[in-house]
Formats: C-alpha cells, sequence, structure tokens
C-alpha cells in the first residue's frame, strides 16, 4: 500500500549507504562489487559490512565529472583498498589533490553525492576523507 519511491532508492543504494560488500564462502575473498563468481570459481557469497577504514592505491583529480557531480569539480577520486580486502573506488574529500599520497590512511564517511530530479531529491552516500 506504501509505494514510497524514496525507500525503493534506499534500497538500490544500500551497498553505497552502508558499505556492505561479499564475501566468497569457499576461499573469504572480498569483495564491494557483486560478482557473479569468485576467482576461485565459487558462486557462492555471504554478505558482510566494511569497517570504512582503508588506504589509497591510487587517485586522480577530476575536472569535468558526470553532469550530476559537475557542481562539485574539481574533485579527487581514488581507489582504496579497505581494511578487510576488497577494493572501492570512491570520492575522497576534506583534502587537496596535492596533499593525498599513496599508501594514505582513509576513512568512510556518509555524505551528500548529488541532487536529481525537479524536486531535487538529495542522493547521499560514502566518500572517503584522510584519516587524521
Ligand atoms: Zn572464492
Amino acid at each position: 500500500m506504501f509505494r514510497d519511491s524514496s525507500i525503493i532508492r534506499w534500497r538500490n543504494y544500500s551497498d553505497r549507504y552502508m558499505l556492505e560488500g561479499y564475501e566468497c564462502t569457499n576461499c573469504g575473498k572480498k569483495y564491494f562489487e557483486k560478482k557473479g563468481m569468485c576467482v576461485c570459481g565459487s558462486l557462492d557469497f555471504n554478505n558482510l559490512s566494511f569497517c570504512g577504514k582503508g588506504k589509497i592505491v591510487s587517485f586522480t583529480k577530476i575536472h569535468s565529472g558526470p553532469e550530476v557531480f559537475q557542481e562539485q569539480t574539481p574533485y579527487c577520486v581514488g581507489i582504496i583498498d579497505l581494511d578487510e580486502g576488497a577494493r572501492i573506488t570512491a570520492q575522497i574529500i576534506d583534502s587537496k589533490y596535492k596533499d593525498l599520497s599513496i599508501g594514505q590512511e582513509v576513512e568512510a564517511v556518509f555524505r551528500k553525492f548529488y541532487k536529481s530530479g525537479e524536486k531535487g531529491v538529495i542522493h547521499y552516500g560514502t566518500k572517503f576523507r584522510p584519516k587524521f
């Protein structure tokens, strides 16, 4: 009876909201994005929650982003190895590009992603910032 679109949207974006991932039940390898098959050949995964801490593997500065992120340019995006072993690509905030470095420790924070639609619905998700 309640078909609240915001709840459906919440579910669709749960990976980004909760920083949830998947762990292979056979070899224990962890993924942030859902895989059809693990590198070991297993098709069986358990859900898992990441603690949100990790290290920068590589990073770059985006000057021309997708339209929804245009108002935030320039911004930094990095590949981050989470402490649990999975890898995620995410925006890195609260730091200048020149102050970022490979191997730097970062932590997940819950921030505004972008606005969409005529009503300016605000989407939230996980970004990373340097750990102090
Ligand atoms: Zn596996």
